[in-house]
């Protein structure tokens, strides 16, 4: 088995080395509420609008998933703030 990469800092995993897979799977939720009130909607338009999009392009907007490799400590950092919102009160060391 060859060495993986760590795809947030670039750190060489070893063979044998512990590491964490992360899957980011991101895709389009619907709760079933269509607003029509605040805009007219050409359901003949839209459908052409869909029909005209490219295939893997509309795929992307409603699927996309994310595969990475993390290092023990960059998992740490990513668990510590997955949605990389502001810091605040949280405060990681970053000189890795
Ligand atoms: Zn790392």
């Amino acid at each position: 088995m060859s060495s993986q990469i760590c795809s947030r800092c670039r750190k060489v995993i070893n063979p044998g080395d512990l590491f964490y897979r992360l899957t980011i799977k991101v895709f389009a939720d619907f709760d079933g509420v269509i607003n029509i009130k605040d805009r007219k909607i050409d359901l003949d338009k839209e459908f052409e609008k869909i029909k005209s999009c490219p295939e893997d392009l509309l795929e992307e907007e409603v699927y996309k998933e994310f595969d990475f490799i993390l290092c023990p400590r960059c998992k740490e950092i990513y668990c510590a703030n997955p949605l990389y919102l502001p810091l605040g009160e949280i405060k990681i060391d970053d000189n890795v």
